[in-house]
Order: structure tokens, then sequence, then C-alpha cells
């Protein structure tokens, strides 16, 4: 059965080789203030490695939701490859507001012009505010920023010996899944780190500690914070204090910076919803506004969103078995 499994991982080897993401730059030039702005333009991509519960997909290799957008450094006009193209116009009155009025505020003050991506999402969504962009798209933006928050977090806060301990639990974790069918890698994780995370009750000690740590390796990378914060207490016994201060505030400022952008992102797509007709559609918003609720810790209204989700006839099977796990969390 190993040697099966080699072969599998072989051809999963093959198959980024052929699709990995790749992109090369372009010069344009920025329809606001003239200035010539640096795009990465995706060539190829994938999805290997799946979909979080609220959308967010994941390649295999380089994430394109990190790549695709793009800023000017000199005026801060954003937006995606077509919003530079040649024939793109923005009246008069909208560049006086970016280029004079410099109404467009980084997140973050910028030295150079490698601005990270949430930056530029939330560059974006104020250039799509400026530009009389409708709500929905808005709040596109804003979901987009919190997956370029997620996906650039990576634990690296742990002192080495512990580090080891934690990825030893992961690792027979896995083993304990036997050849497990692959699909959804990314919801099939998140499975895990709820598993992970229903055991640690019953643990004492480092045991405890060590899973938790493992678990909210997990539930951090695919945005479960709810449960991330719930878990944080029984890390401490494992944790030098000082260590434990490091890593907890590590943790919390990715959790608010992504909250950031859903509360932004909830409050578009709110005001964006009574636009919508088509019943997949308003489906598929009230569960959106339903996943960045659950996210945001705010379980009744999550609840609601979700039923009103559930109502429209015509969905499809797997939001059925999201939400039935998305429930489950609450
Ligand atoms: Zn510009």
């Amino acid at each position: 059965m190993k040697k099966f499994l080699l072969s599998v991982n072989f051809a999963m080897l093959i198959l980024l080789g052929v699709f990995a993401t790749t992109s090369h730059q372009e010069e344009v030039k920025c329809p606001a203030c003239g200035s010539t702005v640096k795009l990465e333009v995706l060539s190829s991509t994938n999805n290997l490695g799946g979909m979080d519960w609220d959308f967010c997909s994941r390649a295999g290799g380089a994430q394109p939701i990190l790549l695709i957008p793009g800023t000017c450094p000199n005026c801060y006009y954003s937006g995606y490859y077509g919003d530079f193209g040649k024939d793109v116009e923005i009246p008069k009155e909208v560049k006086q507001k970016i280029t004079k009025d410099k109404m467009l505020k980084p997140l973050l003050e910028m030295k150079d012009d490698r601005i990270p991506a949430y930056v530029k999402y939330d560059l974006i969504a104020q250039t799509c505010i400026l530009t009389g962009k409708d709500d929905l798209r808005i709040g596109d933006q804003y979901l987009r920023g919190s997956w370029a928050v997620r996906l650039i977090w990576w634990s690296n806060m742990l002192p080495d010996d512990v580090q080891k301990e934690v990825d030893d639990i992961l690792e027979e974790h896995r083993k304990s899944k036997g050849d497990y069918e692959r699909g959804n890698d990314a919801a099939i994780r998140t499975e895990w780190g709820y598993e992970l995370s229903a055991k640690v009750s019953g643990l004492s000690g480092n045991k405890k500690a060590y899973t938790a740590l493992a678990a909210i390796y997990l539930l951090k990378t695919f945005g479960e914070n709810p449960e991330v914060i719930k878990l944080l207490p029984a890390v401490k016994s494992g944790l030098k204090a000082e260590d434990y201060t490091k890593y907890e505030k590590d943790i919390m400022d990715s959790i608010n910076q992504e909250r950031y952008f859903q509360k932004k992102a909830v409050e578009f797509y709110e005001k964006g919803l009574p636009t919508l007709t088509k019943d997949d559609e308003i489906s598929s918003m009230n569960y959106s506004i339903a996943e960045l609720y659950r996210r945001l810790g705010e379980n009744e209204k999550a609840k609601k969103y979700y039923g009103e989700s559930l109502k429209k006839g015509e969905m499809p099977e797997h939001f059925k078995i999201y939400i039935e796990g998305q429930l489950k969390t609450l």
C-alpha cells in the first residue's frame, strides 16, 4: 500500500509541475496618475490545496490570491490586471480625489513597492468605493483581504523542542486516518483540527498543551479562529511564560487583522444582499455572510444567515454538507 501512496504522491508532483502557479511581470500604466505599475499576471494555476469553508481557494505552490492584486506605488490606485487596461477611463473628479486629494490610504506606511497583498485588497476596496462599484463587489475585495491575511500566517513562534512534539502529534493523527480518501484537502485538514481540539479537554500536562498547539496550527491555517481562541488557555502550561506571550500575540495579531477585513466584508455584503434576485445567488450570499459571522464569533447572526441560506430550494448539495459541519462548531 505504501508503494501505491508513493506513486500517488509522485503523480501529484507531476500535476504540480504541469499546473503549478506561474506568473510573469508586466508593466502597465496607472489610469489615475500615469505612473508605471508592475503587475503579476497569472499564466497558470491549480486548485490542489482545496477550498476553505468560506470559499478561500488554495493552489498547490504559490497562491494566486497573493499574486493578483495590483497597486500603483505613486497614487495607490488599485485593482486587477483588467483595471489597468488601456481602455480604462476614470472620471476626472475621481482622478482628482486619487491624485490631488490623496484619498486612497494604505493600512501600512510603505517605504518601497513591496506592498503586502492584504494591504492591496484594502486599497482595491477603497478604489471600488471611489469609482462607485456596487456593495457586493466591494465586499468581495474585503473577503479576499481576509484570505490574504490567512494565507500568509505561518507558525514559527514555537521553541524547536515543542515544535517537534507538535509535529509528532500531527503526524500521528494523519497516520491514524490510514489511506484516507483525498479530495478537498483544506476541508479534510480543517476536520482534523476539530478532531484534535475535541481531544484536548480529556488530556492533561504537556500532552494537553501540545495537542492544543497541533489543533491550533490546523485551525488557524484555515481561519477557524473562534476555536483557536477557545484553545489558547490550554496551551499556557506547555510553554514558558515569555514564549506563550509571543505565541499568543502572533496568533491574535493575525486573527484581528483577518477580522478587520471580515467585518468590512459583512457590512458591504449585508448592504448588497437585497440587490440579488436569483435563488442560487441569494443562497450563496447568505452562506458567505453566515460564514463571516461564524468566524467573527457572532454565532446567533451566523445561525440566522445559515437558516436563510437553507431556505432557498435550489442549493448545491455540498452547501448543505458544509452548513451541517459549520453548525456543529457553533
Ligand atoms: Zn497611480
